[in-house]
């Protein structure tokens, strides 16, 4: 890209910790190099404080312990699993990769998370699953998610990529679904490179769980001294991650609060400095209802429209500032067409949103000039007619 060498704000840029490069040493010289040693045992530890997740399961990758999800739930070709349609490729891949049919439901206009008074007129006989994507670790409306999941004994599974820290009336994401995704690829707010973890919030599962992560094997049971030779028992893959990468994630958790109160800063800075240039050009900024607390993963403005949404970028990269559009609608995608379907009235919110969106840098290691030159760049935009 020709603006690359001008841009003096990147999109994201991966935050080093204390301690993490002295840990990935001390994994790479301990000699204990794949998966579930003593990092991520620690890591783990950290996870399951933060989410306070009963069990928790290092991944190679969010998309793996999605995948994981679709294999625990035992779903079969022909079942149904409803989900946003505004969403990253892996939250349907994981399902259609068990044959089962994705029906995309759109969005809220508000939050851009799935909108819960939809998912009803979805439900059909096949029907299995509902999930939810927590929008820049902005909750769904879980109460609403759960009571209809209830009516129909859909299991309900997070998504949790964005939101690890976020609440919904004080209880933490991650903590609602059986299951819950998380992600530390290096987008994320904590990131090793390539990274994920299932949260279980059911034991029984997470008993198969642990044998569908060792290529379905008692291997850990075995490693525990419970078993005296493990073997093949299920199906699984290999979803466990190197200790050396859980070195690192474990350095970046124990900054979590460090890295979350600069991100904040970041957050509310944009927030509050950009809401007169917005009010003013009819540009929306995020919502975040009163109940929930989310971990500023991102922040997005929705321009009125894909002309000037372009245009805003363009100027912004001439201002040395890299913005970017997120999510392409999945429902209407070349695979989402041939593996799933659109929800009943279709996605009409995820079409026109999708066209309007932009995010703006924010990582911790954004200091405050930064975040002043990206405001001035954002307030010298006059939206077009
Ligand atoms: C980032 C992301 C993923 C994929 O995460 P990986 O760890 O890269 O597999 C899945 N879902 C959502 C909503 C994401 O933002």
């Amino acid at each position: 890209m020709s603006t690359t060498s001008l841009t003096a704000v990147p999109f994201n840029r991966t935050h080093v910790c204390d301690n993490e490069v002295g840990y990935l040493t001390e994994a790479v010289r301990g000699g204990f190099t794949c998966g579930d040693g003593p990092f991520t045992r620690r890591a783990t530890a950290l996870l399951r404080e933060l989410t306070g997740a009963g069990h928790a399961l290092l991944t190679t990758s969010c998309t793996h312990a999605l995948e994981m999800s679709a294999i625990l739930l035992g779903l079969r070709p022909g079942d149904e699993v409803i989900m946003p349609s505004f969403t990253f490729v892996s939250t349907a891949n994981a399902y259609a990769l068990r044959g089962a049919v994705p029906v995309f439901a759109d969005c809220r206009p508000d939050t851009l998370n799935i909108d819960e008074r939809l998912i009803e007129a979805a439900v059909t006989d096949r029907t299995r699953a509902v999930v939810v994507v927590h929008y820049a670790g902005v909750a769904c409306e879980m109460e609403a998610v759960a009571a209809v999941a209830g009516r129909y004994g859909l299991a309900v599974i997070e998504d949790n990529a964005h939101g690890l820290g976020g609440s919904y009336r004080g209880r933490p994401l991650g903590s609602f679904g059986v299951m819950a995704a998380q992600s530390f690829h290096a987008t994320k707010n904590v990131q090793c490179g390539e990274g994920g973890a299932l949260l279980l919030n059911d034991a029984a599962l997470a008993t198969r769980a642990e044998i569908v992560r060792e290529k379905g094997t008692d291997r850990s049971r075995f490693y525990r001294g419970q078993v005296a030779k493990y073997q093949w028992v299920d199906i699984g893959s290999s979803y466990l991650p190197s200790d050396v990468l859980a070195a690192m994630l474990t350095a970046q958790l124990e900054s979590f609060d460090r890295i979350q109160a600069r991100r904040h800063v970041v957050w509310r800075a944009y927030h509050e400095g950009l809401s007169e240039w917005a009010a003013d050009n009819g540009v929306a900024q995020p919502v975040v209802p009163e109940d929930r607390r989310h971990p500023a993963h991102l922040y997005h403005l929705l321009l009125p429209d894909l002309r000037n949404r372009q245009a805003f970028i363009a100027h912004l990269a001439e201002a040395g500032v890299q913005a970017v559009f997120h999510y392409q609608p999945l429902h209407n995608a070349p695979a989402g067409l041939r593996y799933g379907r659109p929800a009943p009235g279709g996605c009409p919110v995820t079409e026109d949103v999708a066209d309007r969106l932009v995010r703006l840098p924010l990582y911790a290691g954004l200091d405050d000039a930064d975040v002043t030159r990206v405001m001035e760049a954002v307030r010298s935009y006059r939206v077009l007619p």
